[in-house]
């Protein structure tokens, strides 16, 4: 059972971590915090200073919770110049990524060492939590897509062999990394679009997942640069180019039993299992704010991309937000359900513990599971046709602003934060071409 808020080490793990540090010839520990913009921003120390970072903290002001993607400031009572938070690195997450550098998670917390309620990655901890006291477990698979720019220009067949051995040296480079780094992966291969590839980790601790999507995208940036590459998560890198999505597979259990297959109800879901999936559908809305709430989420998140536009479920249905991965032989992992709306401008902690509030939310609802989307919900018509998510950033942001359930997942300091910088971007970039966006903003979420 994950604890809330982050404990600090006892004098054996402590001395594990130590240990760890001194074997990988560690200089710098880099801790990072995703802020709601979904930008990683980071604080560094020699690793002889780790420990402090974990217990007493580093330094950050408040207003690194209102940075805008343009490094604007978009200020609010509480999140202003004065004050101070203290980011503490979570050393039982901590992976040496070599040649001097280690990498762990960070968390907010006020100067009296009281959790910070604006703290994205405490949010997803105590939304774990809480759920596990619930009886209920969730496991989450990452995908990431991302754009390599400099192969953009070039020949590019979709999910094909060439693409990869095009750029094999990154991504041996880029396996061995992640191999050393103690992450996990699940497969590669080039997505649709000219210089987009994909990396998916396997399901894990949702803490985990997200902690795993911060480090993935680290390593990918890390590896690229070393090759001269630049790599780019941005929902929507070029206007003319595929979309970036960072689709969520979540698998629900109670006492460890599936609550996704099993049981009597369509494709073997369980009355609980239903329910999750109609609170996530129905709550999706509201959430998109979170999930793909940027100033170019709506422009990737169209029909007829793969992206999930329409607030809809169906078996294996790459049209719908909500995508059924039934528990068959070819999909040894069990059920899940692959969210599929998400981009790579949410911040991943904020985005699983949105759709773990949702599914929580369903379930203690008893929420309907909606009909089934059994072909592309674009081509439905009438009363059957799925509603569109919001369909632009200023319809997405005014769900989330009316929402009490977006209230009550997130909290009153998130949800301000979060609306504060979204609402920046609208203002002043909401008219803008999106060639000019797309290229302005090509490297905002990347590493
Ligand atoms: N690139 C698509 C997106 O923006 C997803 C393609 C796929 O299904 O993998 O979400
Ligand atoms: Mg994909």
């Amino acid at each position: 059972m994950i604890s809330y808020p982050l404990p600090v080490l006892d004098a054996a793990d402590a001395a594990a971590a130590e240990a760890a540090l001194a074997e990988g010839a560690v200089r710098l520990l880099s801790g990072t915090v995703v802020d709601p913009a979904g930008v990683t921003r980071a604080k560094h120390v020699p690793a002889a200073r780790a420990m402090a970072f974990h217990t007493a903290g580093m330094g950050a002001s408040p207003s690194w919770n209102v940075f805008c993607i343009d490094n604007a400031l978009a200020f609010r009572p509480g999140f202003g110049v004065v004050g101070d938070l203290r980011l503490r690195a979570d050393l039982a997450a901590l992976r040496v990524l070599g040649d001097g550098l280690a990498w762990a998670p960070a968390e907010m917390f006020d100067q009296d060492g009281a959790p910070a309620p604006v703290c994205t990655r405490g949010l997803l901890r105590r939304t774990q939590a809480e759920l596990e006291r619930h009886g209920v477990t969730a496991l989450v698979g990452a995908e990431l897509e991302f754009v390599v720019p400099e192969r953009a220009g070039g020949p590019w067949n979709a999910y094909g062999l060439g693409p990869v051995l095009d750029v094999e040296p990154v991504v041996l480079d880029l396996v061995a990394a992640c191999a050393a780094a103690g992450l996990p992966l699940e497969q590669v291969h080039a997505e649709s679009g000219a210089g987009q590839l994909e990396l998916s980790l396997p399901p894990a601790d949702p803490l985990a997942a997200a902690d795993g999507v911060v480090l993935a995208r680290l390593l990918a940036c890390r590896v690229a640069r070393r090759h001269g590459l630049t790599v780019s998560f941005s929902p929507l890198p070029f206007a003319d180019g595929a979309g970036n999505g960072a689709h969520q597979h979540l698998s629900l259990f109670r006492d460890g039993v599936p609550l996704l297959s099993g049981g009597a109800g369509p494709h073997g879901l369980t009355p609980e299992g239903e329910a999750a999936i109609g609170g996530i559908v129905a709550g999706l809305p509201d959430l998109l704010g979170v999930l793909a709430g940027s100033v170019l989420s709506a422009h990737r998140l169209q029909p007829g991309h793969w992206s999930g536009a329409h607030a809809c479920w169906g078996l294996e249905n790459r049209e719908a937000a909500v995508r059924l991965c039934a528990a068959t032989p070819g999909n040894p992992h069990g059920a899940s359900v692959e969210v599929k709306c998400i981009d790579p401008s949410a911040n991943p902690y904020l985005a699983i513990a949105a759709l773990l509030g949702l599914a929580a939310d369903g379930v203690s609802r008893r929420a309907a599971l909606p009909p089934e989307a059994t072909v592309d919900p674009a081509s439905l018509t009438g009363a059957d046709a799925p509603a569109r998510l919001p369909v632009d950033q200023a319809a997405a942001l005014a769900a989330l602003d009316a929402s009490p359930l977006a209230e009550r997942l997130l909290g009153t300091a998130i949800r301000t934060c979060l609306s504060a910088v979204r609402h920046h971007e609208l203002d002043t970039y909401g008219e803008d071409d999106v060639a000019v966006l797309a290229e302005r903003f090509r490297f905002t979420w990347s590493s």
